[in-house]
């Protein structure tokens, strides 16, 4: 099924990122995270992908694996970084012969361990390039081709500082014929709604669903500052993860933070919500428990009706959907 689908039939969506363990055990130890994820009936999951290379093929294996094994919907990350067009090929080629329907299309970073990395080989410099390149891929028994959605910032992508070129950017991806955008991380609400006005303003009119991922260590928010994307930590969780006597303390603070911007957000007509889950399942089954739902049909009916009427005009007119 095409996220776009799950995203008409259901007024917010519930999902749930992981990514391949480079183990066999890692990869017996997921499952048993999705196993217990999938009590929270997600709409789908998804599967980061490698731009560096080390992992790209179990990207693959793992969401075969998911889509064998579980009910689950899956979608399969894919960077265009380091790809050459013949590459790409081969990668739609197996997808369609997997049965994999659905494609979160990105450019990645370059690679810093690649020391003979060479953008020019790229088939593409950016991922608007390669939504088109899926675009004309029709492999599939759905004539539609491929489920495709694309990241957007929030706090903003470093590599634009001007943050209306940015737009026209994310525009691209979308006249490209993207499905949805999946935002990163994000820890104050205010940056999502004003990301949520500027694509409105772009005339982006395709679901936008908030990235959330609570932090859970002292290191881990130091990690996150350090890629400098989806960073800015507000100086209120600062002072709560400060106060923190001990590292579980901070863990309590991240799931109580993340509840509250969850509760936030539904209050103000998400569409969905991602979960970056980093492989375990504890902290979004508390997030869960917190906001008094036992799983996501759940947390879904406490989001009002669904208006079909509006959701199908939004979809197939030029309009941008207000939630
Ligand atoms: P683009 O949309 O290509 O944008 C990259 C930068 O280039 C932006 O600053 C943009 O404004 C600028 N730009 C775009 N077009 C042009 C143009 N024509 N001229 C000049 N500048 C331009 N990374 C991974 O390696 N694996 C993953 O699985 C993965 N999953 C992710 C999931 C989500 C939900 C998000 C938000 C990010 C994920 N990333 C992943 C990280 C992502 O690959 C990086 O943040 C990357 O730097 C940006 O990717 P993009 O697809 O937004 O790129």
């Amino acid at each position: 099924m095409h996220i776009q689908d799950i995203l008409r039939a259901h007024r917010t969506t519930f999902s749930f990122e992981f990514f391949p363990p480079k183990s066999q055990e890692g990869f017996d130890e997921l499952f048993g995270t999705i196993a217990r994820l999938q009590e929270l009936k997600p709409s789908f999951v998804s599967v980061t992908y490698g731009a560096g290379g080390g992992t790209r093929e179990k990207t693959h294996d793992l969401i075969v694996r998911i889509q064998r094994e579980t009910d689950l919907t899956a979608v399969s990350h894919l960077t265009c970084v380091n790809h050459s067009e013949a590459e790409l090929v081969a990668i739609f080629d197996r997808y369609a012969a997997s049965g994999i329907e659905n494609v979160l299309a990105l450019r990645g970073d370059p690679p810093r361990t690649l020391l003979d990395y060479d953008p020019k080989n790229d088939a593409f410099a950016y991922a608007a390039g390669l939504v088109k390149f899926i675009r004309s891929r029709t492999n599939l028994p759905d004539a539609r081709g491929f489920g495709i959605g694309v990241a957007g910032f929030p706090e903003g992508h470093p590599s634009t500082p001007n943050r209306l070129e940015e737009m026209d950017h994310l525009k691209a991806k979308i006249d490209a014929g993207a499905d949805y955008i999946c935002t990163q991380l994000f820890f104050e609400n205010r940056d999502f709604y004003d990301f949520r006005e500027r694509c409105e303003l772009a005339g982006i009119g395709v679901p936008i669903i908030a990235g959330i991922m609570p932090i859970s260590s002292r290191s881990g928010m130091t990690r996150m500052a350090g890629l400098a994307l989806g960073a800015r930590f507000p100086a209120r969780l600062l002072k709560a993860v400060d106060r923190c006597a001990d590292e579980e303390s901070v863990n309590r603070v991240g799931i109580h933070w993340a509840t509250e911007q969850c509760r936030d957000l539904l209050d103000n007509g998400v569409r969905g919500i991602h979960f970056y889950t980093l492989n375990r399942s504890d902290a979004t089954r508390q997030i869960y428990q917190n906001l008094g739902v036992k799983d996501s049909a759940a947390l879904r009916a406490g989001c009002g009706p669904i208006d079909r009427l509006q959701l199908e005009t939004a979809w197939s007119s030029e309009k941008p959907f207000i939630p």
